[in-house]
């Protein structure tokens, strides 16, 4: 199977600083389980290396070749963006109010921005992202399912920044603030290149008079608006149909959903008890899980079905390397794969003695992702009509946890093991 391309939505924040953008994309991106995208955090970057360099930032033929020397990268913990600086953690090291004017000088080289340019669109072709900026709506995604332009009055912008850095103990006083801002407000919006200025197609917001919260409401109502008009997918209306009817038809319920990661990229590993199980755990979580499911269930009168939910077939009792490949390819991909580790049924058998298969391993040394174990919880691990089923969902286990480090089929056996007993531990979690 070729890699498919994921149907990500994005959302363009941009305004000048002190707009509270950062702020609201932090906070929104929590509520939406998005990742939020701050690049100004990548022009600080490159501001810090000309800084620490003592190279004036506006001196185009010393910045340029610095660019060769400066490798960004941006991690994601829980949402939240870390900017490593040639592999130094800088997140604190840039928010200096030195380092905004840097910033914004170095911004205005054409090179520069050229030079995070790909950095910020290769994020939103991975994640669903709130990216707030300058240039966003206009230049970074043109195509952004929503863009928001949002600014508020000079007093109100600076008394925040003000607020900031006096907040981190730094020692500025706000007449400073105010005339910084407003120099940095004037060089973006008058630069000839990527001017911070609002998209034709953006949604004004002046939030000079508005709480976060407010703000935050405002533009997930938003959202929601645009991703209400936005065609569904099979999996989305397979989801929203099935997720009434199992409610219904067996009484399920879901524990443990804070565990759930807030990006994609992830696998979950359950128990096995019934041919519905795709389907209980693809209404469980919020990301599409993509399952592998022995093929004989593919084939069955239920194939259709298990097919819109995302599954593909996996040939039984042999090493099917298509399978594998299909696996490792959606979770390169940012997308989420659901393995059931006992590699058939067991309703009746005790989990906790059952070997569970190696691949789940393989897969996460293959692809660097974290685990999530699942327990499907029913009475006498049988799924019946009308009595109780609980998805039990445990905390990630992180991919270094497993201990893998050159793939022998020792380590394998082992992670499977401690992954399998992670899951069975799930069953005396709920009562
Ligand atoms: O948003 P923040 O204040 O951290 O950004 C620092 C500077 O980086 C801004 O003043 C602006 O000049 C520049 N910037 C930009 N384009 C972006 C984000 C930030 O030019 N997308």
């Amino acid at each position: 199977m070729s890699k498919k391309t994921k149907k990500t939505f994005s959302i363009a924040i941009d305004g000048p600083s002190g707009a509270g953008k950062s702020t609201v994309a932090k906070a929104l991106a929590e509520k939406l389980g998005f990742i939020h995208v701050d690049t100004g955090a990548m022009y600080r970057s490159v501001g810090l290396y000309v800084y620490r360099k003592g190279v004036l930032p506006d001196d185009r033929e010393k910045v340029i070749p610095f660019l060769t020397e400066i490798d960004i990268d941006t991690k994601y913990e829980n949402g939240a963006q870390r900017i490593y600086l040639n592999g130094e953690d800088v997140s604190e090291a840039i928010r200096q109010n030195e380092i905004s004017s840097y910033a914004s000088k170095v911004s205005a080289i054409p090179e520069v921005r050229a030079f995070l340019l790909d950095l910020q669109r290769k994020t939103a072709e991975r994640y669903d992202v709130i990216m707030d900026g300058r240039d966003i709506g206009t230049v970074i995604l043109p195509n952004a399912d929503l863009k928001i332009f949002q600014h508020a009055s000079a007093e109100a912008r600076a008394k925040r920044r003000y607020d900031e850095l006096i907040a981190k103990g730094q020692d500025v006083s706000l007449e400073e603030i105010t005339e910084q801002m407003i120099k940095r407000d004037y060089d973006d919006s008058h630069r000839a290149n990527a001017p911070c200025v609002p998209a034709d197609d953006a949604v004004i917001i002046d939030n000079s008079d508005m709480t976060i919260e407010q703000n935050v409401d405002h533009i997930a109502a938003l959202v929601e608006k645009r991703r209400g008009k936005q065609k569904k997918t099979p999996y989305e209306k397979a989801k929203k149909l099935l997720s009434g009817l199992f409610g219904f038809l067996y009484r399920l319920k879901i524990e443990g959903a804070e565990n759930i990661p807030k990006q994609g990229g992830y696998m979950v590993c359950s128990n096995h008890i019934a041919l519905f199980d795709p389907v209980m755990l693809a209404i469980a979580f919020p990301h599409q899980l993509h399952f592998m499911v022995k093929t004989e269930a593919m084939n069955s009168a239920f194939g259709k079905m298990l097919s819109s939910f995302g599954c593909f077939g996996v040939k039984r009792g042999t090493a099917d390397k298509a399978a594998l490949r299909t696996a490792i390819g959606f979770l390169n991909n940012g997308e989420c794969l659901g393995v059931f580790p006992q590699g058939t049924r067991r309703p009746a058998v005790d989990p906790k003695e059952t070997e569970p298969k190696t691949g789940i391993a393989m897969i996460a040394y293959r692809t660097g992702c974290d685990i999530v174990p699942v327990f499907i919880k029913t009475k006498k691990r049988k799924l019946r009509m009308f009595s109780k089923t609980t998805v039990v969902i445990g905390e990630p286990i992180k991919n270094e946890e497993l201990n893998i480090e050159s793939g022998t089929a020792h380590e394998y056996k082992n992670a499977s093991g401690m992954v399998f007993s992670d899951i069975c531990a799930l069953e005396g979690d709920m009562q």
